[in-house]
């Protein structure tokens, strides 16, 4: 739209251009037209017209002559500078009593016209550039009035009088500790009075830390909103731009705006983009970053303690902050989101059903149940699939099958009905996810089959849903060996019954190879290395990912932990081969069922299994 506007007024800009370029041309040659439209005569012809007496008029101005015959018709001549009328006819001889018969009138180099013939042809050169200039300016403030603003912050003001769309706490479900350590904030700002009579501090700066989604943002905006105060929001990387420079004006100029509509809140998401440590990074913008933090540090130092303004800052990464952001007077408050367990998740889902109608077979308990993991996001997403496959369905209810449908696409991706397998390769996918399921379901610590389908989803040919039952914070040593085995019955279960191997099982491998480098080198679970990590991860950011690994063992020790992983997967591996061989039968039943319906469900898949126990 922009994009488009702009390209319209430059159009625009140019043909008025083209205009005016046309209307001066036009003036001036009407001017050099007129002047030409006398007839000019040479010096000669002119001393010969008063020889034969047939002049009524001459008039000079400066070097010119314009000359007036007894039949009416103009004429005009030159003269050079320096003589005079009279001494010109004279050096031609004419007779003294000619010329004295001869009316002269001898006019002042003045008037408009002499002076727009003398100078617009050396002004029209710069007229035209200075008018082309404007416009150029003009067409660049036009566009968004950047050129002009570089260094002013861009943070977006809300205050929140609208009743209606106001944040509150109530629009955020579960977290709970955050909610309650931020209601003292909200004290301080509705009547900081009560604290200072007291001697107390007010906390300058909070730090909202938690994983993405899980509502820093919207949290952050219903403090303001239970306050009532200004609410002034920029994302780190907002501070940073192209320009050098720019990250630390900004930062001043959103302070300065802030203290002047104290009481309010300065809300800097994902400060990470500027408050990483400093002096541990590649590129240049690290400069950049380092002012931009060192302003933010001192602006928050400037406050004094009457200020009524908060800062508040959200990040998921508080491991790679710098120190000084979290020295006391700074982002001395912390406050931990944690991702929601089952029952934030029937909350959350409870505040994202408003406003949809949702038919009596929905139960939010049981969709709590089958979303472990989702973020507030994820949740909040997943309710508006659903509705939109409702709408999409020209239904008028949000019933319990578009939720389920929902949860895959918000887990997997969309699914991808133009992702046409052959017939081989969708008895291979059969197979393949067979095996992943089969052996999920005979090993006692793998989280249990929700899902196996052979439809394609994302970049995936096929799935095998597997859930926790419950929320899991910690796993054992045989939760994730049992993990490994499962995937790695893709590549197995392709071996064994077609003696060869597809690409569709590199992913697979992939996964299963960096969990048992995981599980040596940073859980201590290798029994022959011992209770220890190996490698210091360093923070350092180059094109926006980690590179960095600090080798803190030697060259024996990096052998043996390959000799670790390798024997760990292929342990893995041969469990799930023992467990495939033995339960080929089922292998083949489940793989029937795939390439008949393309998906099993949980109970089905159960039933399976039950039948045969
Ligand atoms: P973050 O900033 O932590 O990445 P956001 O605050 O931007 O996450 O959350 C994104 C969206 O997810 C919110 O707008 C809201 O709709 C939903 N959401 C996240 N957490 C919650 C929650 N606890 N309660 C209600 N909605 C939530
Ligand atoms: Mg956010
Ligand atoms: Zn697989």
């Amino acid at each position: 739209m922009a994009e488009k506007g702009t390209m319209r007024g430059a159009l625009r800009n140019f043909i008025a251009f083209i205009i005016i370029f046309v209307i001066v041309g036009g003036l001036f040659s009407l001017y050099r037209t007129t002047t030409e439209s006398v007839g000019e005569v040479s010096l000669n012809e002119f001393v010969q017209s008063v020889e034969r007496e047939n002049v009524e008029e001459v008039i000079v101005t400066g070097n010119t002559l314009n000359i007036t015959l007894k039949d009416g018709t103009k004429q005009t001549t030159n003269k050079e500078t320096e003589e005079s009328l009279s001494a010109l006819l004279t050096n031609y001889g004419v007779a003294g009593e000619k010329i004295r018969a001869l009316s002269v009138d001898i006019r002042g180099e003045s008037g408009l016209g002499f002076w727009l013939g003398a100078i617009l042809p050396f002004l029209l050169p710069f007229l035209l550039i200075g008018v082309f200039i404007y416009f150029m300016l003009r067409q660049v403030q036009g566009s968004n009035n950047r050129a002009m603003s570089f260094g002013q912050s861009r943070a977006r003001e809300s205050q929140q009088a609208n009743q209606k769309t106001k944040t509150t706490f109530e629009n955020v479900a579960g977290v709970k500790e955050a909610k309650e350590e931020l209601k003292e904030v909200v004290e301080f700002l509705r009547s900081p009075k009560k604290f200072l009579s007291l001697g107390a501090k007010i906390p300058k700066g909070v730090l909202l830390v938690g994983p993405p989604g899980t509502g820093k943002t919207l949290l952050a905006r219903a403090v303001a909103g239970e306050a009532n105060v200004q609410f002034f929001h920029i994302s780190g990387s907002e501070f940073v731009e192209m320009f050098v420079g720019v990250g630390a004006s900004r930062v001043r100029d959103l302070f300065k705006r802030a203290a002047r509509t104290a009481p309010c809140i300065i809300f800097i998401d994902e400060i990470d983009a500027v408050g990483r440590q400093r002096g541990s990074g590649l590129g240049g913008s690290h400069d950049e970053r380092e002012q931009t933090l060192n302003q933010i540090l001192v602006e928050m130092d400037g406050f004094d303690n009457e200020t009524n303004v908060i800062v508040m800052a959200a990040t998921n990464r508080p491991d790679v902050l710098d120190p000084a952001l979290l020295r006391p007077g700074r982002f001395d408050r912390r406050v931990m989101l944690d991702m929601p367990d089952i029952s934030d998740r029937e909350e959350i889902l409870k505040v994202h059903s408003k406003g949809k109608p949702l038919a009596e077979d929905v139960d939010l308990r049981m969709l709590a149940e089958r979303t472990p993991g989702f973020s507030g996001a994820d949740l909040s997403n997943l309710l508006n699939e659903a509705a939109i496959l409702t709408a999409r369905r020209n239904k008028t209810q949000v019933s319990i099958s578009e939720c389920l449908e929902s949860i895959d696409k918000v887990m997997l991706g969309p699914e991808r009905k133009s992702h046409v397998l052959s017939k081989e390769e969708k008895k291979i996918a059969a197979y393949h996810e067979a095996g992943h399921a089969v052996v999920a379901q005979s090993l006692p610590n793998a989280d249990p089959v929700r899902k196996v389908s052979i439809m394609s989803r994302g970049s995936a040919a096929g799935y095998t849903l597997k859930l926790p039952t419950e929320d899991k914070h910690m796993h054992t040593k045989s939760y994730f060996l049992d993990e490994i085995s499962v995937m790695l019955a893709g590549h197995a279960v392709e071996k064994m019954i077609f003696k060869e191997v597809t690409t569709g099982a590199s992913n697979d491998l992939k996964e299963a190879t960096r969990l048992a480098r995981k599980l040596v080198t940073q859980y201590g679970m290798s029994e022959t290395l011992g209770p220890r990590t190996f490698g210091e991860r360093e923070e350092m950011i180059f094109l926006g990912r980690e590179i960095h690994e600090q080798k803190d063992y030697g060259e024996e020790t990096a052998a043996q932990i390959d000799r670790e992983i390798q024997s760990i997967i292929s342990k893995c591996y041969l469990k799930a081969r023992a467990i495939l061989a033995k339960m080929k039968p089922k292998v083949n039943e489940v793989a029937k069922i795939l390439l008949d319906k393309e998906t099993i469900e949980q109970n089905e898949f159960q039933s399976l299994f039950v039948a045969s126990k």
